[in-house]
């Protein structure tokens, strides 16, 4: 089996380490890894700003800044050239799904996903308070505010609601070489600790994941098996959690590593905590 992290991050996101990713992949070399996705968090919709409620920074910080593409294109393909004798190197973005600004997104992707090889999409707002879009994995006060309160206390219903948001990205063309590999998929459960939340999904919310796992099956998607939960203060897991990677396994649906490293330090982590379901 060919050793890959397929989502990881650089210095061009605003809200990571600044590493470069340069020594990101010399250290991604040094362990073995074969193959290494560069996924940036794609620019948002400017007029996605309309439909979100938060802190400034849950959206100024969230992704890339359209002027900072060029550059990051650049430096990327300066690396898959540099390093070509040593490492495969993807190029290209997680890209999040954001049902309110499906024509900005699918035009963004018409321009730009033909640059790319290897993709996440991952769901990183949600519709909660005020009928907005909070962020998921901000703070755990704008979670609450946003998006635990509008659940009624409720959060396998929260749950549920991400669940189904992932069935409906799944479900939506986005265009060619769109990604065709679902981002953290339990990323809804960052702060579960923090707010003492049910850890597993009930059994209504596994019927969800069944049907999220059949169409993922049927649209030819891969899982992100995300080892930064397991490192989040309040999350202290893998996305997905063991239990649903193993099924997801099962199921027949391919698992591929994902670091999502914003650091150095970050490179390969827990690696070997997840190779069991890799295949
Ligand atoms: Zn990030
Ligand atoms: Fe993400």
């Amino acid at each position: 089996m060919l050793k890959k992290d397929g989502h990881s991050h650089t210095e061009f996101c605003p809200h990571g380490s600044g590493d470069d990713v340069e020594l990101m992949i010399q250290k991604a070399i040094k362990f073995g890894f074969e193959e290494y996705s560069i996924t940036e968090h794609a620019p948002l919709p400017p007029n996605f700003r309309q439909d979100y409620e938060g802190s400034a920074d849950g959206i100024d910080e969230a992704a890339l800044a359209l002027s900072d593409l060029p550059a990051y294109f650049k430096k990327c393909q300066q690396m898959q050239a540099k390093y070509r004798d040593q490492i495969r190197i993807n190029i290209g973005f997680e890209l999040d799904f954001l049902p309110s600004q499906l024509t900005w997104t699918r035009e963004f992707w018409r321009e730009y996903g033909p640059k790319t090889t290897d993709n996440v999409l991952s769901i990183h707002f949600l519709k909660g308070k005020n009928n907005h879009y909070w962020c998921v994995d901000n703070t755990p006060a704008e979670f609450k505010t946003g998006l635990l309160e509008n659940a009624v206390d409720d959060a396998q219903r929260l749950y549920g609601q991400y669940i189904d948001a992932l069935i409906t990205a799944v479900g939506t063309d986005l265009g060619v070489n769109a990604p065709h590999r679902l981002g953290h998929l339990t990323l809804i459960k960052k702060f579960q600790d923090y707010f003492a939340l049910p850890s597993r999904f009930d059994q209504n919310n596994m019927r969800k994941i069944y049907q999220l796992f059949s169409l993922l099956r049927q649209r030819h998607f891969e899982i992100d098996l995300n080892t930064a939960g397991l490192f989040k203060p309040y999350c202290n897991e893998i996305y997905p959690y063991p239990e649903l990677a193993r099924l997801a396994d099962t199921e027949g649906i391919p698992l591929v590593y994902g670091s999502d490293a914003h650091s150095v330090s970050a490179v390969g982590r827990a690696y070997h905590e997840v190779e069991q379901f890799l295949n």
